[in-house]
């Protein structure tokens, strides 16, 4: 049994915000007439959320939920959701009502048009911090500028996405997942959908700007490898700089006799250069952790339990299973 809408929704700590999700959303999705699910995944919250989610479901059929084994992080959960997701369109919402649910009308009808991404496109940042707006605003210029495949600055993971689509990014098994830009690597036709992004409903914002850091470091290296390429230039230039100064050197040596050389100019160049030295070693360790945690094939996330899913979709089995090792079995 499949059915036309999987809304996809990891949630962390969210108990304040589930049943007003499911409240908000349930009366659009019926209004448009389709089969439809609602699958929570539980990104290793310490509050009531999964209990929440499991009452919720007993009344209401539509809705499953995912539990994993901790914390993954968003886009490993939403990863979980996607893979489990049946849908011949799947819409990956926040649960803080920040994706304004009454959006999947128009979604819908772009879908229906024969696109196969529908992307909700902010048309203004108001409800972030002035802070946020300019870092999340540097980060895009740089991400699009070195990395190939370019990500609307104002495009989040709200987007409707055909079965397609989605089996496209499902592909992409890496650790390391930025989905924004996975979605942006796969292709395929897609139209912006204008929204004027709302505060949260409930709640607290799960990211801090730590977080924020290395999810940003995470979608520049996942992308590009011009920061490792970078050093060679740098290197060549200040190697030409260091033959220009030392004829200048040598000349002046030459034509003016022996000159002492100044303890500031020495300092300069050492802690210059040492610095320049410790951020190229810096960046390529950030690559090469990534690589290694590649290397090591883990699971992109552990389900721990399941709740909701018809018999034949239920996989998990109450288990410590990793959805990849249930793929490669089928
Ligand atoms: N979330 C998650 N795991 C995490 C962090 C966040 O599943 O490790 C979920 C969170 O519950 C919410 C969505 O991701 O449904 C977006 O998080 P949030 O609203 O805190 O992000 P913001 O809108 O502040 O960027
Ligand atoms: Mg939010």
């Amino acid at each position: 049994m499949t059915v036309d809408l999987s809304i996809v929704v990891p949630v962390l700590n969210e108990q304040e915000s589930v049943a007003c999700f499911v409240d908000a959303v349930t009366p659009i999705v019926e209004s448009l007439g389709l089969r439809y699910e609602i699958i929570f995944i539980d990104d290793g919250s310490t509050d009531a959320t999964a209990d929440i989610v499991c009452g919720l479901q007993r009344n209401d059929p539509h809705i499953r939920l995912i539990r994993l084994s901790r914390n993954f992080g968003k886009e490993a959960a939403l990863t979980a959701g996607l893979d489990f997701s049946t849908g011949a369109a799947v819409v990956p919402m926040d649960v803080d009502l920040q994706d304004p649910p009454s959006l999947l009308c128009e979604m819908v009808a772009r879908w229906r048009e024969g696109y196969d991404i529908a992307f909700g496109q902010r048309v203004e940042r108001r409800s972030d911090t002035g802070t946020k707006r300019v870092t999340a605003g540097l980060f895009y210029r740089v991400f699009n500028s070195i990395s190939g495949h370019p990500i609307d600055a104002n495009a989040g993971d709200f987007r409707l996405m055909s079965r397609a689509a989605v089996d496209a990014t499902l592909v992409l098994r890496e650790r390391n997942r930025f989905m924004k830009g996975l979605f942006a690597w796969v292709g395929f036709r897609s139209i912006a959908v204008p929204y004027e992004r709302p505060a949260r409903v409930a709640g607290t914002t799960k990211f801090n700007y730590w977080k924020l850091w290395n999810f940003a470091l995470d979608g520049i290296t996942s992308f590009s490898t011009a920061p490792l390429k970078i050093w060679t230039y740098v290197g060549g230039s200040v190697a030409l700089i260091a033959l220009i100064y030392t004829a200048v050197i040598v000349a002046q040596t030459l034509i003016f006799g022996r000159d002492v050389p100044g303890y500031a100019s020495l300092m300069v160049v050492i802690l210059v250069l040492g610095a320049v030295q410790l951020m190229s070693l810096g960046i390529i360790g950030e690559y090469l952790g990534r690589m290694y945690m590649e290397t090591k094939q883990r699971p992109i996330y552990l389900v721990k339990d399941t709740a909701g899913f018809p018999p034949s979709q239920d996989r998990a089995d109450g288990q410590f299973v990793p959805r990849d090792a249930v793929r490669a079995a089928e």
